[in-house]
Parts: structure tokens; sequence; C-alpha cells
């Protein structure tokens, strides 16, 4: 179990990220991201190649000196193949290659947290009025395991009177007009959108 102290570190990572890559529209397109961020290269491996999948069936991050690569397993589920993507960006953000304080199922637990917080802020579900697991699954295009979390951590976030830090107050109102209760942004629902290799 992670401290709070960690959840809110692993969040203002996540926000500075958000900010970096400029306007957050939703779904977070996670290639948008990685090009925000220097020097990563993303390759894709094919399920039944043995070589990469001897090391993990989702995907792994490489580092040749500072330069890392991520390495995915391309699947038919564009949904685990976005919160893979995302889940090794945590990894690399938060440093985790050079940290031997912490064990590997914590690295796990921070970078898990971080691909679930990236891809679904819970201002974006508070703004977006979405009442479900399933609407979320829809609208941020994670799996619905991934969306049931986050909707449990938005109640809870709710019942503690939405906080937000300074930099996720910032991206908030760049997609939320308040005077109209408006969100700018056309949301489009992922079952109206071709599931393609750009979409990730
Ligand atoms: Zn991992």
């Amino acid at each position: 179990m992670l401290s709070s102290q960690r959840y809110d570190q692993i969040e203002l990572h996540v926000d500075r990220l958000l900010r970096k890559y400029d306007l957050p529209i939703f779904p977070i397109s996670v290639q948008n991201i990685l090009h925000s961020m220097p020097n990563i290269e993303l390759k894709f491996y094919h399920p039944l190649d043995s070589i990469h999948s001897a090391i993990s069936d989702d995907g792994y991050t490489e580092w040749n000196g500072s330069t890392p690569t991520i390495y995915i397993c391309y699947q038919e589920n564009i949904k685990r193949v976005r919160f893979t993507i995302a889940h090794e960006i945590g990894h690399i953000k938060l440093q985790h290659h050079r940290n031997t304080e912490i064990s590997m199922q914590e690295k796990e637990q921070e970078a898990n947290y971080f691909a679930s917080r990236l891809l679904v802020p819970v201002w974006a579900i508070h703004y977006l009025e979405v009442k479900s697991p399933e609407i979320i699954s829809d609208v941020f295009c994670v799996s619905y395991q991934c969306a049931e979390l986050r909707f449990r951590q938005y109640l809870k976030w709710t019942a503690c009177g939405c906080p937000l830090n300074d930099i996720a107050k910032e991206l908030s109102s760049t997609v939320w007009f308040a005077p109209e209760r408006k969100f700018l942004f056309p949301v489009l629902s992922f079952i109206q959108q071709v599931p393609n290799i750009s979409f990730v």
C-alpha cells in the first residue's frame, strides 16, 4: 500500500506531464504524451515474438544509458495497449530504474497508479459528469477494471471535498467553462472511433 504522500507525489508528476502535453483532450493520447517527452522510443512486438514475450506479455522498458525504449506487445485490445504504454511512462517518469529503495511490487503499484491517474483524471470524471464505470471505460478508453477503480477513487475524492493541486486546477480550468457549466472540447465515445494504432 502506497503512502498518501506518495500518491500526492505521483499525481504531481502526472499533472506536470499533462500540462506539458498541452490541452488534455479525452481520451488522452498516450502517443502525444510520449512525443512531449524527449528521447523515448516506442516499439511494438508481436505476441508470438518469443524474445520479447519471454520478458513480458504486455510490455517493458529497456534503458540504453539515459535513453529509454518502451517495448509494447501489440494486441487487439487497444485499451490494454494504452494502459501498458501509460504504465511504462510511469516507470520512466518516476525513475524506477534508478530507485533501489522500493520493491518491485511497489514500483508496479506506483506505475499502475500513474497510468490510471494519467488516463482518467478525477476532475475530468467530475466535469464530464460521468456516472458509471461503463461510461468511464468508454469515454477515457480504459478497461472496465481500471474504470471501476477510478470511479471508486472518484467517489472517495468527492467525499473529501474534491481537493486539487494547483496544476490540476489550472488544467481543469482549461477544459471546463464554469460560468456555463460546459466542457470546452468534444469528447468522442471510443465506440465512435476507429480503433487503430494511430489512436493509441
Ligand atoms: Zn511495470
